[in-house]
């Protein structure tokens, strides 16, 4: 490829924006901005996900509060009637009795699953509260931080300009083809997106390439590694 050296140029100039952008990603201004957006973005899941839980724990707390009242009002029933009608009958007044004894069993069962659905609730309820409180404070750093953010990206912007411009001058002298795959390793974040051939390997992580790909390569003049993606080229 006649433009090989071209494209060569053209990393080496994008490795001036490379550092722009790792200098602004750097900033407190960046890693707060950063830090806020990512927070929110997870912080609506979770506060929705305690607000079903609370609704789901309501509906089983008043389900319980109904079986409860339910049973009392069953084993109040007993409680009216008259034993000393019954002495006479002992098979009776002991049918009663444990079918009264079972009623108040089940009622000290229901009172404990309500102590603990109250306390879950009250759990979810204080993590939701925190939440929110903390969802207020991370709204504000977002608010806050961004425009921080953009006034330090505004004072790179000549710079970040001018080799853009450099860049894009270079481009016509690139095949459309390599310079978009360029353009998307890149965009994926790895660098260096171009490497030398080191020997019949991959320059970057050092693979080694078939015969098929080091024939395509003299053809091409630029290959992809299979491996780590780089734009492999031979000098
Ligand atoms: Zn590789």
């Amino acid at each position: 490829m006649s433009n090989l050296q071209t494209l060569i140029g053209y990393q080496a100039i994008d490795k001036n924006l490379l550092t722009i952008e790792k200098e602004l990603a750097a900033t407190e201004e960046k890693k707060k901005y950063a830090q806020a957006r990512k927070f929110l973005k997870n912080a609506q899941t979770t506060l929705d996900g305690y607000e079903n839980k609370a609704v789901a724990l309501s509906g089983e707390l008043s389900r319980l509060e109904a079986q409860y009242n339910e049973v009392a009002a069953e084993l109040k029933e007993f409680s009216e009637i008259d034993f000393s009608e019954l002495e006479e009958n002992e098979g009776e007044l002991a049918y009663l009795k444990k079918n009264a004894q079972g009623l108040a069993d089940t009622l000290r069962s229901l009172k404990r699953d309500l102590a603990s659905v109250k306390e879950r609730m009250d759990a979810v309820t204080k993590d939701y509260k925190a939440l929110k409180q903390k969802t207020i404070a991370m709204q504000k750093q977002f608010k806050e931080y961004k425009e921080k953010y953009a006034a330090v990206a505004k004072g790179k912007e000549a710079e970040i300009g001018s080799v853009r411009a450099q860049l894009a001058a270079m481009e016509k002298d690139i095949p459309a083809d390599v310079l978009e795959r360029y353009k998307g390793r890149r965009k994926e974040g790895l660098w260096p997106v171009l490497v030398p051939l080191k020997g019949d390997r991959c320059g970057f992580c050092s693979m080694d390439l078939p015969r098929a790909a080091i024939s395509k390569l003299n053809e091409k003049g630029v290959i992809e590694c299979e491996n780590c993606h780089r734009l492999i080229y031979k000098e």
